[in-house]
C-alpha cells in the first residue's frame, strides 16, 4: 500500500508557520512591514499582554480588493514578485508571501481593507487557516489587521514564550528598527492602553533621537558617501556618545534592518584608540545597492544579507566612517592591502561621474590604468547635470578636489607644503596641501602625539626618569592617594620615580626627562587630580587615562609660539600617530578646506 499524502494546507501552513512567527514580535514585524510595502503613511500599532492577547496594526495603504483579502492568507500569495527575475530587484520588504499565511494559520486574525475606489471596506475573519466569516462595512482607505491569542492552538508555543517584559521588548525592537528606516511616516504604539510612542514624520537625526535617545541629539556625525556599487547615508555616534551597556546599532540595507558582523567589525575598527573597551558608540547607517547585488534569500526572517562583493562594502563602509568622526587614518592592519584592490576603490572614486556605465558584475570593475587620468569631459558633464550652471574650470576644479580630498582619506598623510606653514594666533597651524588649506588645532595635536607616546612608554615600562638632587614629599587627601595607589606602577612606568612614605604622602625622587624644570610636587599632584577627574567621566581604561592625562600636562605647558622647525616636527609626529585627526577626548584636530570651498567664502 502507498503510504506517501500530502498534507493538508492548515498542517503545511501550520509547520511553516514555525519558521516565520517565532513570537510576537514576529508578528509585528511581518504586519509593520506589510503596512510599509503598501505605502501607509500613518500606522499605528495597538499591542495587547506583550502580544498573546492581541497585535493590531492599522495604516491608510493602499488597501486590497475583495478578492486580494481572501488570497493574501494563501501560502505564496503575494503581489510583490511575478517572474524569477524579479527575486533580484527587490524593491519591498516582503516577497515571499508567507507571512499572513503562517499568521494566520497559528491565530485569529480579523481583517478589514479597503482601497481608494471602494465603497464598502472588505472584512475577512479566519481562525488557524479556516475562513470563518468574509461581510462588508463602512470603512476607510487602508488596512487594519488585528491578530488575536497567538498560538492559541499550538500550546507548545505558547508556553515557550517569555515574560511580558521579554517579549514587549522584542516587539519594540522590531518596531525602532521600522521607525528608524521610515521618518517619514507617522507612528504610533500603545502597550494595554498606553500610549508608548507617537512619532510625527521628520527628518531622519530627528527620528532617531525620538526613538533612541534623547542626548543622542549633540552626539551625532553624519556619514554620507556615494560609489557607484553602495551609497551610504546615516548617523554615528561621537566617541563620547559610547555607552557600556549595548549599543545602538542599526544597520540598514535598502531599508531593511539587517545584522552584520562584519560591517560591524569595520566600524568599531575605525573608533578604536577613541573610545574605552567594552563600550559602544550608536550608528543608524544605511547602505542602498542595487538588489542585483545582493541576495536577501538566504534566511526566512530576512536579517542577514550576502552581499556579491562584501570587501568592498566594508571598505567603503570604513572610510565613511572615519570621514564621519574626521578621522583621516586607517590603521596599518587595514584590510585594503591585504584583501582589497586599493585601485579598484580608486576607481570607485574616480568613476563617480560613471554611475549608470558600471557593469553589472562588481567584480568586474577594471582598474583603469593611470591613476591621475582625467575623467573625460563628458563623464564631468553628467555628474554636474541639474546643478546650477557654472564654468567648466569651476566644476573641473570642484572634481578634482574630490576626488582630492577622498583620496587623501584613504592615504594617511596628506602631501601638505612644507614652505608654506605658518602658525597663527599660537593656536592655529596653517599650510597648503593638494586639495586645498589644511588647518589645525595645535594644541590637540600635541595632545594626541603625547597621548601615544605615553601609552607606549607605559606599555614598554619604557620613560625615561630625571633624578632630584633633593627628595621632595607630596602629600595626598586619603581619596587621592587611595586612586594614586592605584597607578602607582603605570606612574613609575612613565619615569616617575616615587616611594610610598606613609600618611597618605610620597617622597618623589625623580620625574619624567621629558617635562624638564618643574615645580615636581606640583607636577604630580595635577597629574592626581587630573587623573581623578577623567577617571570619574570615563571609568575606563587606567593606561588611557592616565595618558589622556600626560598628555593634556604637556599640552597645557607647551611654548605656544613656536619656531618653523617645531611646526614642521609637530606635523610630522601627527601624522606617525595612529590617529592623526582625533584629539584623545575625541575632538577633531585638522581639517581640510577644499579649494572650492575657499572660493566660495569670497563669493
Ligand atoms: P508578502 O509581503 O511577502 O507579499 P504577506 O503574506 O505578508 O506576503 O502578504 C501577502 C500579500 O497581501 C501582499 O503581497 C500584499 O499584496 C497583501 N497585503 C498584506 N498586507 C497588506 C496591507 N497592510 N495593505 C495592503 N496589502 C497588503
Ligand atoms: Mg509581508
Amino acid at each position: 500500500m502507498d503510504e506517501i499524502r500530502l498534507l493538508s494546507d492548515a498542517i503545511a501552513n501550520q509547520i511553516a508557520a514555525g519558521e516565520v512567527v517565532q513570537r510576537p514580535a514576529s508578528v509585528v514585524k511581518e504586519l509593520l512591514e506589510n503596512a510599509i510595502d503598501a505605502g501607509a503613511k500613518n500606522v499605528s500599532l495597538i499591542v495587547k499582554e506583550a502580544g498573546r492577547l492581541l497585535i493590531q496594526v492599522i495604516d491608510d495603504g493602499k488597501g486590497m480588493s475583495a478578492t486580494d483579502a481572501r488570497m493574501c492568507f494563501e501560502r505564496h500569495a503575494t503581489s510583490k514578485i511575478t517572474k524569477g527575475e524579479d527575486l533580484f530587484a527587490i524593491k519591498t520588504m516582503g516577497f515571499r508571501g508567507e507571512a499572513l499565511a503562517s499568521i494566520a494559520a497559528v491565530a485569529q486574525v480579523e481583517l478589514k481593507t479597503m482601497r481608494a475606489a471602494d465603497e464598502l471596506a472588505n472584512i475577512i475573519k479566519i481562525d488557524g487557516s479556516q475562513i470563518k466569516d468574509q461581510s462588508f462595512s463602512q470603512g476607510s482607505q487602508g488596512t487594519d489587521i488585528a491578530v488575536k491569542n497567538l498560538f492559541f492552538n499550538v500550546p507548545a508555543r505558547r508556553n515557550f514564550l517569555k515574560s511580558n517584559p521579554v517579549e514587549m521588548k522584542h516587539i519594540l525592537d522590531e518596531f525602532q528598527r521600522v521607525a528608524l528606516a521610515h521618518p517619514e511616516i507617522k507612528f504610533s504604539v500603545y502597550h494595554n492602553d498606553t500610549e508608548l510612542y507617537k512619532l510625527n514624520s521628520t527628518t531622519l537625526s530627528k527620528r532617531i533621537v525620538d526613538v533612541l535617545d534623547n542626548s543622542y541629539k549633540d552626539q551625532m556625525a553624519p556619514c554620507d558617501i556615494d560609489t557607484p556599487y553602495v551609497k551610504i547615508n546615516g548617523y554615528i555616534g561621537k566617541p563620547q556618545s559610547a555607552k557600556k551597556t549595548r549599543g545602538d546599532q542599526y544597520f540598514f540595507v535598502n531599508k531593511r534592518f539587517i545584522k552584520s558582523p562584519y560591517l560591524q567589525h569595520a566600524i568599531s575598527k575605525v573608533y578604536e584608540g577613541t573610545i574605552s573597551e567594552g563600550s559602544n558608540p550608536f550608528y543608524v547607517l544605511f547602505l542602498e545597492i542595487d538588489p542585483k547585488h545582493i541576495d536577501i534569500n538566504i534566511h526566512p526572517t530576512k536579517t542577514e544579507i550576502k552581499f556579491d562583493d562584501e570587501k568592498t562594502v566594508y571598505a567603503i563602509l570604513r572610510s565613511a566612517a572615519s570621514k564621519a568622526l574626521g578621522l583621516y587614518q586607517l590603521s596599518p592592519s587595514l584590510d585594503f592591502d591585504a584583501d582589497i584592490n586599493i585601485n579598484r576603490l580608486n576607481s570607485f572614486f574616480n568613476t563617480a561621474a560613471q554611475v549608470n556605465t558600471v557593469s553589472s558584475n562588481a567584480n568586474t570593475f577594471k582598474y583603469t590604468g593611470d591613476e591621475k587620468s582625467t575623467p573625460n569631459q563628458q563623464n564631468w558633464q553628467k555628474l554636474f547635470d541639474g546643478l546650477p550652471q557654472r564654468s567648466l574650470e569651476n566644476q573641473a576644479m570642484i572634481f578634482e578636489s574630490k576626488a582630492n580630498q577622498i583620496f587623501e582619506d584613504i592615504n594617511q598623510k596628506p602631501e601638505y607644503d612644507e614652505k608654506s606653514l605658518v602658525q597663527i594666533h599660537g593656536n592655529y597651524i596653517l599650510t597648503q596641501v593638494k586639495s586645498g588649506l589644511l588647518i589645525l588645532d595645535q594644541r590637540r595635536a600635541i595632545e594626541r602625539i603625547y597621548y601615544e607616546k605615553t601609552l607606549k612608554e607605559i606599555s614598554k615600562n619604557g620613560g625615561l626618569c630625571q633624578q632630584l638632587l633633593f627628595p621632595k614629599t607630596l602629600s595626598l587627601s586619603p581619596a587621592l592617594y587611595l586612586l594614586s595607589l592605584e597607578i602607582a606602577d603605570l606612574l613609575k612606568g612613565i619615569g616617575f620615580n616615587i616611594e610610598d612614605f606613609g600618611q597618605n604622602s610620597y617622597l618623589i625622587n625623580g620625574i619624567p626627562a621629558s617635562f624638564g624644570q618643574v615645580d615636581e610636587v606640583e607636577l604630580l599632584k595635577d597629574i592626581l587630580e587630573q587623573y581623578a577627574h577623567f577617571n570619574h567621566i570615563n571609568e575606563g581604561n587606567s593606561k588611557e587615562t592616565l595618558a589622556k592625562t600626560l598628555a593634556k600636562k604637556h599640552a597645557s605647558r607647551m611654548n605656544k609660539n613656536l619656531q618653523i622647525d617645531e611646526l614642521k616636527s609637530i606635523l610630522n609626529q601627527l601624522f606617525e600617530t595612529a590617529m592623526p585627526n582625533l584629539s584623545p577626548s575625541g575632538q577633531s584636530i585638522f581639517k581640510v578646506l577644499g579649494l572650492p570651498e575657499i572660493a566660495g567664502l569670497l563669493i
